[in-house]
């Protein structure tokens, strides 16, 4: 389960961020390709930040849809759930992906005061 690891690195991040503030919420971009599943992820979360600073802080996922571009005809297509690398207008495999991959942290909420 490599949400577990990816979680502590979110913490990683997180918590050299926020220093000696309160955090509430932590949003992640994470591309449909990533294969990462996000109740799992926040799962996890609730399971590295316990008896943390970062205890109780909301983990928000936004979910990347995964979509390429052809470099035979230059068409733009959405991956599909069954990830088929192929162009939906040509047919063409040589597809560039332009989203999809994305993992990291895009914002961090933090409240005034120390942390509970
Ligand atoms: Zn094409």
């Amino acid at each position: 389960m490599h949400e577990l690891s990816l979680c502590r690195s979110i913490y990683a991040i997180t918590a050299r961020a926020a220093g000696t503030r309160r955090v509430t919420q932590v949003s992640l971009d994470v591309g449909q390709l990533r294969q990462v599943i996000p109740e799992t992820l926040v799962r996890c979360w609730a399971v590295v930040t316990a008896a943390t600073p970062l205890a109780g802080a909301a983990l928000t996922v936004n979910h990347i849809p995964a979509r390429a571009v052809c470099e035979d005809c230059g068409a733009r297509s959405a991956l599909g759930p069954g990830l088929t690398f192929a162009c939906g207008a040509c047919g063409g495999r040589g597809l560039r992906i332009e989203t999809g991959e994305e993992f990291l942290v895009r914002s961090i909420d933090v409240a005034d005061g120390p942390p509970p």
